[in-house]
């Protein structure tokens, strides 16, 4: 097999799993969750899927991107999704993003962006906006710090842990 060949392939791959995150998007609104799908896959293989399931499991934070990642670390047994892909129905909003980033996936691979997200009524081009765009002062939440003189002490204990895991 060509370089050529195995790179046709790969994108082939991409385009079958993102089919698999639509439809599951798809299916999720039949089933009483929102709009959007997600799976983990990695060495050519699925290794978990994820639905949103915001309003069923009153979680705001049971994203399909972060359901994925929590199932295919369950599945995998580890905290680190290296060498995984992320493929989702819809640009991950900021959360999920982060969560990629913490779970140090390799990649994420989308369909639908921000805009289209818009359009159905989903706020993650207008975070977006308020991390690209907006100080923290006009942010809809209060964000305060106080300036305790142990607030260091959890990072005190964390480095001075021998045998911690770090992540
Ligand atoms: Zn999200």
């Amino acid at each position: 097999m060509t370089a050529h060949t195995q790179e046709v392939n790969i994108q082939d791959l991409k385009r079958t799993w993102l089919d698999e995150a639509i439809a599951l998007a798809t299916n999720s609104v039949a089933n009483g969750g929102g709009p959007f799908g997600a799976l983990v896959a990695k060495d050519g293989e699925i290794v978990a899927l994820g639905n949103n399931r915001v309003t069923s499991t009153l979680d705001p934070t049971a994203h399909a991107e972060v359901s994925a990642m929590r199932a295919a670390c369950k599945e995998l047994d580890t905290f680190s999704l290296e060498g995984c892909v992320l493929v989702t129905s819809c640009e991950p909003c900021p959360m999920c993003l982060s969560s990629a980033l913490w779970a140090r996936v390799d990649r994420i691979v989308f369909a639908a962006d921000r805009d289209d997200a818009a359009v159905a009524g989903f706020d993650d081009r207008k975070f977006y906006d308020l991390f690209e765009k907006q100080p923290a002062s006009k942010w809809p939440l209060a964000i305060e710090q106080l300036d305790l003189p142990n607030r260091t002490a959890p990072f005190d204990a964390w480095v001075a842990k021998t045998d911690r895991i770090d992540y």
